[in-house]
């Protein structure tokens, strides 16, 4: 058997249930998990299920029984998929990928630190001081995007606000020598508004709790976060004082040198003092309420005060040749300043993570000794429904679906070959493709992200309002949408400006109002230029397009839709290319408890994530494999013929098995593996080679 833990744990494996049903499944996992068994095999993907307390499970001890070990050779564990992972690209010499998935607050970027610890744990035994300093920084870099990328949630208290894709790269011996992280889609709308029982980005908090007298009052800031309006809704939380000092140490050991931490703390200090800037009507125009607040903004991030007064009351508008400044109304500068502090925020934030590339950036893809190869690990926002859904979780649903999608091919893919390779035949499973979904959102012309864009460009005519007319009469027909307009009987479409999206993993309803605006997501150029000309030689350098003229009419960029539509592509192109492993997180309840599994929840999720599928598929046929010698050796005392010695071949040894228990009918016999059809064999097998031990 593949897994040796004792009947009370219920199956280590889900392809030797003897029911595959959601039911059976999910109090499989549910009787594991009482035990403290988080995590359970579905062939060579990992499921895991988050156990809400820490369990005593990934020390060194447990390291040295996981390290160099087939993957079903010992029980389940993560530390089994990683080690898997860095054998694969070590023995094949090709690239691997971990990818893990799951909902929000599941256990994802939990389980991407523990692999990392993992390859961390088992890589360099020689201890070169190089790769000690890449393996700390791949660490601790962690700590760094945690504090401006993640949030506390109604469902997870640091949930990741942005998605990550990390490679490591490794040298021919094994040792990770570099490494890169690309990052997805900051929710930046978060740093200044935010759902209530939620916080603003963790590195706000942390500065007022953690910084010292001095830091302080240089950015003239007092320690009560409830004096910002940005995050005066929040709540502090104990540990942000000690995260701040952790936070201080992984920039420095990172190399951010003392002028730029400096840019950092007056960057996110002066975006507190942007919220607070207030504005009141005087006859037609718009006048600063607070004018030592906007003077203090332009000291922290040395920008020429009157020049960012006039940008944030009015804006340049260019044609041909003519500058003409238009005032804003009093809504449109409240709505400037925040895209103001959402911009210097992102692009912050963009900025540590290119500081982290270039510490760790690999020196050379290729040596004289061979090719460097990679294993990636991607943590990205899981699956979202909230009660009211906009563009923000429009984006991350649909990169689930992209996700899902990969997941569906490649796992079908890998077994198929498997099969073809060992030379045995199969009957493939039917599932369910979400091909079409992805469609409905990225198809070149007729996709709603085509269509959003082109709302976009017209700006004159169209609102929030006719994007959603024109979805409706796109996708009349289309089974996975459904608005007020194309389906009036349905209860569940309450407002005229909500659509609907069956996803995969359910129905989402999204409210249209602000997709338009967050597509296009303008930033003045009046404010690139401010921030270009700042005498802060970092803040200038994180604006480089502000050095167009005035006259100069700026190519328009991407909108927000489709530059992250074609990070997702491009993304599926490079897991594609790398061998995938694959990490399933399980949220057990809503309560963050450690006792609770809440089996309708846990349904819910098995259903969607198609495990059920993808056991039936696993063991399409065959619900077990094994290489020839590890069969010989495990079951060879239960044979006359092979115990206790055997001179023929592995091949024969275990054909000799399988004749012996008349096991014929079930088994397979490939090139280099046996495949046992049912489970109820494996039973047999491992009870009576338990009969004779
Ligand atoms: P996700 O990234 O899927 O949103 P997280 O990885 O942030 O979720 O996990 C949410 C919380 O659950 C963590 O902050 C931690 O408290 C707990 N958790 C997740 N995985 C584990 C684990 N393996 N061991 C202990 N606690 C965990
Ligand atoms: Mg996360």
């Amino acid at each position: 058997m593949t897994v040796h833990e004792g009947k009370e744990f219920g199956v280590g494996d889900l392809v030797l249930l003897d029911n595959i049903t959601d039911e059976a499944i999910a109090q499989n996992l549910k009787l594991r998990f009482e035990k403290g068994k988080i995590y359970t095999f579905v062939g060579e993907v990992v499921l895991s299920v988050n156990p809400y307390k820490q369990l005593n499970i990934y020390g060194q001890d447990v390291v040295a029984q996981y390290k160099n070990r087939e993957i079903h050779e010992r029980p389940p564990h993560i530390f089994a998929l990683a080690d898997a992972a860095y054998k694969t690209m070590r023995r094949l010499n090709t690239d691997t990928c971990i990818v893990i998935s799951g909902e929000s607050g599941s256990g994802k970027t939990e389980a991407s630190k523990i692999i990392m610890r993992y390859i961390a744990a088992v890589t360099n035994i020689q201890q070169r001081a190089e790769i000690e300093r890449v393996k700390n920084i791949l660490i601790q870099s962690t700590c760094i995007l945690e504090a401006f990328g993640n949030a506390k949630t109604n469902r997870n208290d640091n949930s990741s606000r942005f998605g990550k894709y990390m490679d490591i790269n490794f040298d021919f011996k094994g040792d990770p020598v570099g490494g890169n992280i690309e990052n997805y889609l900051l929710e930046k709308s978060r740093v200044v508004t935010q759902h209530s029982g939620e916080r603003n980005f963790h590195v706000f908090y942390q500065l007022l709790a953690g910084a010292g007298e001095k830091l302080l009052s240089n950015l003239q800031l007092k320690r009560d976060f409830k004096c910002y309006a940005y995050i005066k809704d929040g709540s502090s939380a104990s540990q942000d004082k000690a995260d701040y000092n952790n936070v201080a140490a992984a920039l420095s050991a990172l190399g951010v040198t003392g002028p730029h931490v400096d840019t950092i703390w007056r960057v996110v200090a002066a975006i507190l003092h942007l919220g607070n800037i207030a504005f009141k009507k005087d006859g037609d125009t718009v006048k600063v309420v607070n004018e030592d607040v906007l003077k203090t903004v332009t000291k922290l991030l040395q920008i020429d005060q009157k020049d960012f007064g006039q940008a944030l009351l009015s804006r340049t508008l260019a044609a041909r040749g003519e500058v003409m400044d238009k005032l804003l109304t009093h809504d449109e500068v409240f709505y400037a300043r925040d895209a103001f502090a959402k911009a210097i925020y992102e692009r912050l934030f963009t900025w540590l993570v290119k500081q982290i590339n270039e510490s760790i950036r690999p020196l050379s893809q290729s040596t004289t000794y061979g090719k460097n190869t990679v294993i990636g690990v991607l943590d990205i926002y899981g699956f979202e429904i909230f009660e009211s859904n906009t563009f923000e979780q429009f984006c991350i649903n649909y990169c689930n679906e992209k996700l899902q999608q990969l997941f569906i091919e490649l796992v079908l893919k890998q077994e198929q070959e498997e099969y073809q390779r060992e030379g045995i035949t199969w009957t493939p499973v039917e599932y369910f493709n979400n091909r079409t979904i992805c469609d409905l959102v990225e198809a070149q012309h007729n996709g709603i992200i085509a269509l959003m864009d082109e709302a976009c460009l017209n700006v004159g005519n169209t609102t929030d309002q006719t994007f959603l007319e024109a979805m409706d009469k796109k996708f009349a027909k289309h089974a996975h949408y459904a608005s007020r307009q194309t389906a009036p009987q349905d209860k569940t479409l309450v407002h005229h400006r909500d659509f609907r999206i069956v996803h995969y993993a359910g129905d989402v309803v999204y409210n249209v109002v602000g997709f338009l605006e967050k597509n296009r997501d303008p930033i003045f150029q009046d404010f690139k230029r401010v921030l270009y000309n700042s005498k802060d030689q970092l803040v200038a350098e994180m604006w480089p397009e502000g050095a167009a003229h005035k006259t100069q009419v700026t190519k328009r960029p991407l909108t927000t839709a489709t530059a992250f539509k074609n990070s997702m592509l491009a993304l599926a192109q490079k897991l594609q290319q790398k061998e995938p492993h694959y990490v399933r997180c399980i949220k057990p309840n809503e309560l963050k408890s450690s006792t609770l599994f809440d089996e309708r929840l846990v349904h819910h999720q098995i259903r969607y994530l198609n495990i059920t599928q993808n056991v039936r598929v696993r063991r399409a046929g065959f619900a077990y494999r094994s290489p020839y010698k590890r069969f010989l050796q495990r079951y060879k005392l239960i044979c006359a013929q092979t115990w206790p010695n055997f001179s023929g071949s592995d091949r024969d040894g275990c054909k000799a098995i399988i004749e012996a228990h008349r096991m014929g009918q079930d088994a397979a016999f490939g090139k280099t593996k046996l495949f046992l059809r049912s489970p109820q064999s494996v039973h047999y097998l491992e009870e009576a080679r338990n009969a004779k031990l």
